[in-house]
């Protein structure tokens, strides 16, 4: 069975229909390779990092749903 190195890590890859994940070795390093992919073609450092998640929390994205429902009513 030939083998190609995963891009992401460089493991050798079973090139076969069972290997999943080919050229990778897993989902993880595809999305590592995507996520790579990604952040070079945003490369906006700090935009979209989970850390929005706690400082706008779902506090206000509830509380802006409720207004919009009272509104709807
Ligand atoms: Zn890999």
């Amino acid at each position: 069975m030939p083998t190609l190195p995963c891009p992401t890590c460089q493991k050798p890859v079973e090139w076969s229909p069972a290997a999943k994940w080919r050229p990778f070795c897993s989902e993880r390093c595809r999305l590592i390779d995507l996520g790579a992919w990604m952040s070079e073609q945003r490369s906006i450092p700090g935009e979209g990092a989970p850390d929005s998640d706690e400082a706008a929390g779902g506090g206000s994205d509830e509380g802006n749903a409720d207004e919009a429902q009272l509104r709807r009513h």
